[in-house]
């Protein structure tokens, strides 16, 4: 199955609007148009993106919702410059992230985007504050670890070590990590995949507290369509395309939201 077969086959499909679902007033961060994905595995193609548009916006709490296998990771990771499109472009600001090089990648990784994945991630022989150390150690203009950590919620946890903390202690001080340096956007995958009810409210709290404090764009990827009540807007995606968008008036309380 060929790039080109899938897109024929496809042209005819409604292909969901978002481009033209704007954000009032509010500035464009991505914009991603006809965003193709297709793994090479040698005998197997897999197409993971097809025709994908997207837009991110400043200071928006997006969620990308959608089940397993559906592209959501894909998507994030070449937001995140970690990966990059087979077909289509990838803009952040005024960096073409389709057309950058690793050298470029990197540096935009280091100075633009905050990552947070399911499974934390952090040094076991570290500190919450050393863990997030190492990042504020080679930012330009990182917030002090400490600030960061209290941003989150554990300033009383600073001097514990990842084995002395809870799970979503350590999510917390994963997501401390990624804001230490002041990214601009936020990109979690599945952050609360690993997480109960409570614990997982919890995260997300902080995640809206980041984003309150900071003004950082969050895009948060589940499979849980009751974490979509938290975002501005809530993307679907289904088999490599964006399904659905909607936009939300009001962000639900987290207190609300159930799983
Ligand atoms: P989601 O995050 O929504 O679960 P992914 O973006 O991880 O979905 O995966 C989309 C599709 O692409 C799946 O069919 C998956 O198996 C495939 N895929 C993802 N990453 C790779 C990879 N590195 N190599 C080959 N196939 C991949
Ligand atoms: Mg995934």
């Amino acid at each position: 199955m060929t790039m080109e077969s899938d897109k024929s086959r496809e042209a005819d499909a409604e292909k969901a609007d978002t481009a033209s679902l704007k954000m009032d007033g509010r500035r464009q961060i991505f914009e991603a148009r006809g965003l193709w994905k297709i793994y090479d595995m040698g005998e197997v193609k897999v197409t993971a993106l097809r025709d994908v548009d997207f837009d991110l916006f400043d200071g928006e709490i997006l969620v990308l919702l959608g089940a397993s296998g559906s592209g959501k990771s894909t998507l994030l990771n070449i937001l995140g410059g970690l990966d990059k499109p087979t077909e289509g472009s990838v803009r952040y600001r005024d960096i073409i992230l389709s057309e950058s090089d690793d050298f470029q990648l990197t540096q935009y990784r280091r100075k633009h985007v905050g990552f947070v994945f399911q499974f934390y991630n952090l040094i076991p022989s570290l500190t919450a504050r050393e863990n997030v150390e190492l990042v504020t150690e080679i930012s330009d203009d990182p917030m002090p670890p400490e600030e960061a950590l209290e941003l989150v919620g554990l300033e009383d946890r600073m001097d514990h070590f990842p084995a002395q903390l809870s799970g979503g202690e350590q999510q917390r001080v994963a997501i401390a990590r990624a804001i230490a340096k002041r990214p601009n956007v936020l990109l979690c995958d599945e952050p609360t995949g690993a997480l109960d009810l409570e614990t997982g409210r919890i995260v997300l709290r902080a995640l809206e507290r980041v984003n309150e404090d900071l003004g950082t764009a969050i895009a948060v990827i589940t499979h849980n369509a009751a974490i979509s009540a938290m975002g501005d807007r809530v993307i679907q995606m289904s088999s490599g395309r964006i399904s659905k968008t909607i936009i939300n008036e009001k962000r639900a309380p987290l207190e609300e939201i159930e799983w």
